[in-house]
């Protein structure tokens, strides 16, 4: 009679094959795109978390700030003194739209200092933190983000967050992960926290 034991550990053995058989595999070196979308909070926390990683290896990124860049942000306070550039847009821009016009030039601007980074072999890694909605709300064109992660360099990482991320967005990435809002304290009136929420 086989015991727990054994079947556990045969259970382990397999799969170890497989993950072994995965990582012998994955043997594509490049830099990846990926999407981190969906309603819950953790999409802009998890984009810095991997900038802090990267730069903790000693590696160069950039980061692109659409809607918020008039606000305080804590990890833009950090990782501007280790050489991360951040490109914000110039607008007290917020979820209801005041004025098209200068909304779309303020995102279009940030744009053009975004696209100069995802041609920039420099870096290894760009982030476009709340892209989604520029582009959802037409602000900055869909093919022209598509075209521009595209031809970036081949090493070079990109990582777009916000909710609603278009489609073509998350068929062209490498990887995608959707957070989804289980519940948020805010619902239940707990104010956006300091060093939790910004
Ligand atoms: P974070 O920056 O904390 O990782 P996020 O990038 O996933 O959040 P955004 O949609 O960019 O989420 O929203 C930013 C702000 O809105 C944060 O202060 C966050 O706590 C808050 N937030 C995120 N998800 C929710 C939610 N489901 N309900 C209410 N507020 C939320
Ligand atoms: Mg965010």
């Amino acid at each position: 009679m086989t015991s727990k034991h054994d079947k556990h550990q045969q259970r382990q053995e397999k799969i170890k094959q497989q993950v072994d058989e995965k990582v012998a595999q994955a043997t594509i070196e490049k830099g990846l795109f990926l999407v981190i979308t969906g309603n819950g909070k953790g999409k802009s926390t998890s984009a810095f978390g991997t900038v802090a990683r990267a730069v903790g290896h000693g590696q160069k990124a950039a980061v692109a700030q659409f809607i918020k860049g008039g606000w305080e942000c804590g990890e833009r306070n950090l990782l501007s003194t280790h050489g991360v550039e951040f490109m914000v847009m110039d607008t007290d821009f917020t979820w209801e739209t005041q004025n098209r016009d200068s909304d779309t030039a303020a995102a279009e601007l940030v744009w053009q200092q975004a696209k100069q980074a995802l041609r920039n072999d420099e870096l290894d890694l760009v982030v476009l933190d709340e892209i989604t909605y520029m582009i959802n709300y037409d602000y900055i064109a869909l093919d022209d983000v598509i075209n521009a992660i595209n031809s970036r360099p081949k090493e070079q990482t990109v990582i777009v967050t916000g909710r609603a991320a278009h489609r073509s967005l998350t068929e062209l990435a490498d990887t995608v992960s959707e957070v989804r809002n289980v519940k948020h304290g805010f619902d239940n009136g707990i104010k956006a926290r300091k060093g939790i929420d910004w």
